[in-house]
This record gives C-alpha cells, sequence and structure tokens, in this order.
C-alpha cells in the first residue's frame, strides 16, 4: 500500500536503548526525506519533570498517571541556536534543557512503567503516526505504538560506547559528570526499561537490527536509506 507522498515506506519506527544514537539517525532521516522526526523519550522526560517539580513522589503511580493525563506538552521546530533538535514546552515554559537534567535521567524509567502514563502517551504518538510521513523513535514504536510501520530499525550499540557518548554530550554542554556514574545509571535504565511487564525495551520481530557500537552515523543512515530504497524498489 501507497503512503503519503505516493511513498511506500511511510512511517519508520526507531527504537533501541538510551544513547545509541537513534535521535541522530532519525533527525538526519527525517530531513533526508522531507518527514516529521518525533522523539517520544521527550513525552515519558516531560511527565516525570512534571511530577518532580509539583513534588509529586515518582513511586505514586496514581498520582503521576493523572499528571501525564492532564500534561499540556508541545514540541515544535526549535527557536534557538544553542544545539537543541525541537522546542519542547510545558505548560507554556521551554524545558527543552530541563527534561535532560540527571535528576529527570534518573526517575524517568520509573515512570514510564505506568500504565496511565503510557497509555496517555501512546495515544498521542499514534495519533502523530497516522498522519505517516513520520520518523518516530522511542523504545516501543515497533512492538506497541506502531505495529505496522513500515520500516523497523532496533539500533544498538554497547552500554560502554552509550555511556561514553552521553559523557562526551554533557562536557560538550559544560556539566563535569563522571563517567562511571552515567555507566551505572545507563545499565540502571536499560535494566528497568527492558524487564518491565508494559511494552519493554526489545526489538519487533520484523525490525532490522543494526549495532553502530563501530559505525559512524553516515554509515548508519546509508545502511537505512539502502533499506528504504530495496522496500521501495524490490527486484
Ligand atoms: O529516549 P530517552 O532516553 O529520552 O527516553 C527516556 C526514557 O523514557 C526511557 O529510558 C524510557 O524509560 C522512556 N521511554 C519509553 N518509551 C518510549 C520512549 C521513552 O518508555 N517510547
Amino acid at each position: 500500500m501507497m503512503g503519503v507522498n505516493g511513498q511506500m515506506v511511510s512511517t519508520i519506527a526507531i527504537d533501541g536503548p538510551a544513547a545509541s544514537g537513534k535521535s541522530t539517525l532519525a533527525k538526519k532521516l527525517a530531513s533526508k526525506l522531507g518527514y516529521l522526526y518525533f522523539d517520544t523519550g521527550v513525552m515519558y522526560r516531560a511527565v516525570t519533570l512534571a511530577a518532580l517539580r509539583h513534588g509529586v513522589p515518582v513511586g505514586a503511580e496514581e498520582a503521576v498517571s493523572e499528571i501525564a493525563q492532564k500534561l499540556d506538552l508541545d514540541v515544535r521546530p526549535p527557536s534557538v541556536k544553542d544545539g537543541r533538535q525541537y522546542d519542547v514546552i510545558m505548560d507554556g515554559e521551554d524545558v527543552t534543557w530541563e527534561i535532560r537534567s540527571p535528576e529527570v535521567d534518573r526517575n524517568v524509567s520509573q515512570v514510564s512503567m505506568y500504565a496511565g502514563v503510557r497509555d496517555a502517551m501512546t495515544k498521542l504518538q499514534r495519533e502523530i503516526g497516522a498522519r505517516g510521513a513520520v520518523v518516530m523513535v522511542g523504545r516501543d514504536i515497533g512492538t506497541v505504538v506502531l505495529p505496522d510501520a513500515d520500516l523497523k530499525i532496533y539500533l544498538d550499540a554497547s552500554v560502554e560506547a552509550r555511556a561514553r557518548r552521553r559523557f562526551e554530550e554533557c562536557v560538550s554542554r559544560g556539566e563535569s559528570p563522571e563517567y562511571e556514574d552515567i555507566l551505572e545509571g545507563m545499565r540502571k535504565r536499560d535494566r528497568i526499561d527492558s524487564t518491565r511487564e508494559l511494552a519493554p525495551l526489545r526489538p519487533a520481530s520484523d525490525a532490522i537490527i543494526i549495532n553502530n557500537t563501530s559505525l559512524s552515523v553516515e554509515q548508519a543512515l546509508e545502511e537505512v536509506l539502502e533499506l528504504i530504497v530495496s522496500r521501495e524498489d524490490p527486484v
């Protein structure tokens, strides 16, 4: 079946663990195809930030779910040139960088376990997916959110390589993190994300797995573009 713009590959799901390079790859892919780039992680991060700000303990499932259902969240094209890929606006306030804080990092996986939170976020994500021409990034896009996506990629890399990338990102923003802390936090987040009951992190059975531990962004992009060409023009 043809997607929008006559393209056969109209919805693209990219899943994988933290800092596997999903966002960078997806952003480049979306801009090459003229598609919308949508990073679903920002939604779970915004719910977490809202809970922390309201002083709601992240263990309080009902209260956190209520926050998720009421959240006024908007993701728009970037308005500031500070390395951001989009603006994240929560209740009218720019929280683009705040949702990347270590405190949000530490708590987001717990918030993401709750059915009330996931239901609210999944619904919004499906509405965006239904419009097509989208590259959607997350943990459960190929398995739960868009099980009929035209192309599913699962991007992986060793936990050490991912922690190193995250460390360098923090340093380039002028922060002074400890590599060991980042590595440990990432292991913990991977564990919670992949063992949770609802929508755990795992490749869909029809996902193409790309391990980019020793691939450049350009090489990974090239692989995905070749996959798209082979699907649109099967020999
Ligand atoms: O991708 P990012 O690291 O920003 O995601 C933050 C957290 O949000 C993940 O560790 C995971 O707990 C949650 N998440 C999720 N499902 C998604 C996207 C993110 O559970 N589709």
